[in-house]
């Protein structure tokens, strides 16, 4: 559906997207996640056709952004992240105005009642823009977004500024959408990202750094099946017998950080689940388990290690390979 090939913007003297490559499949929901001023918005706008590329190519359904503009546009929505409303216009007016721009061919009446009714903001038609709370405004800059019923939806940072209440009906939203619709979006916020989509891209420095699942980032960052134990015992005796568990390939322990119990960190042997084993062992010297935890790094820490790294080689080095969901695919 959307077909991104050696994508490179230059601000001046300034190449603030360089060299990016993706490919979106008709339905799937994906997130750009990065860090402000890595270059989302500049991605979006170059998708949409509101800003011209330096170079690369980009296809919308088979047409190209550049030679085929009218074609390619008419395929997407757009909710930029300072949606483009008129405050003296009603929100009625509004999505009618949308509507003759966009030259939509569906009947007016009926197309712009669905999608008000869609992101529920029938009750506010006769109102003024401006009168509107943030929420509902976001609201209407999906309405206006949704009009003509484009496949794709491109959202840049559709939750700023919103309080939870409001965040979590935009979420459940997106969720909705994205049953019928491709949908890219980008937040500098993981959470909102890892509760819609599925797949992530991660951008940093205008390259793309990480393009995955987002379990798969996670799993990628840490050995996965490793273990944190917090057992009441004697530091030396349970180090030793940690040991001889079936499976465990290390043990270290990592201090007291609760009275009278200390922290263990064990390792497995490769793709070994040693979790009922460390338990039985514990309970059978007697020893009580306080708690046994997964040490698998979240997507936050796996986000915030690899933007931190200066270096997006050193960031693509850390994930293992240069862009696993395309091999996968
Ligand atoms: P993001 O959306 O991820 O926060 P942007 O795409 O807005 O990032 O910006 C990427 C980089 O390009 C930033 O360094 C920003 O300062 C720069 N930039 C964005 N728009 C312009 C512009 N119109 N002129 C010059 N530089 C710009
Ligand atoms: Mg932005």
């Amino acid at each position: 559906m959307i077909s991104v090939t050696g994508l490179s913007k230059r601000y001046g003297s300034h190449l603030a997207v360089k060299d990016v490559n993706f490919n979106i499949e008709k339905g799937e929901v994906i997130g750009f996640l990065g860090p402000n001023g890595a270059g989302k918005s500049t991605i979006m706008n170059i998708l949409t056709g509101y800003l011209s590329l330096t170079q690369g190519k980009v296809e919308i359904d088979g047409f190209d952004i550049t030679e085929n503009p009218e074609e390619a546009k008419k395929r997407i929505g757009y909710l930029p992240e300072l949606p483009p409303l008129y405050m003296d216009m009603k929100v009625r007016e509004y999505l009618d105005f949308v509507y003759d721009l966009k030259k939509v061919k569906f009947p007016k009446k009926a197309h712009i009642n669905e999608i008000l009714k869609l992101v529920k903001i029938d009750d506010v038609q006769n109102r003024l823009i401006k009168n509107l709370s943030k929420g509902y405004r976001q609201r209407v800059g999906f309405a206006q977004a949704l009009i003509g019923n484009p496949d794709v939806l491109i959202l840049d940072e559709p939750t700023v500024g919103l309080d939870p209440k409001q965040i979590i009906e935009i979420r459940n939203l997106i969720a909705k959408l994205g049953k019928n619709h491709t949908i890219i979006l980008s937040s500098h916020i993981l959470s909102e990202i890892q509760s819609v989509c599925k797949r992530v891209i991660i951008i940093n420095q205008g390259e793309i750094i990480a393009d995955d699942i987002s379990e798969n980032l996670s799993a990628k960052l840490s050995s996965d099946l490793s273990l944190v134990a917090r057992i009441i015992c004697s530091e030396n005796e349970m180090l030793e017998t940690l040991k001889t568990v079936k499976d465990v390939k290390s043990v270290v322990c990592l201090g007291c950080k609760e009275n009278g119990s200390f922290d263990f960190l064990i390792e497995p042997e490769d793709n070994c689940d040693i979790r009922a084993a460390v338990f039985e062992r514990v309970v059978s010297r007697g020893k009580t388990l306080l708690s046994l935890t997964s040490n698998s790094a979240s997507l936050e820490q796996v986000f915030l290690k690899l933007t931190e790294v200066a270096d997006n080689d050193e960031a693509r080095k850390m994930l293992g390979t240069q862009n696993n969901y395309e091999e996968e695919n």
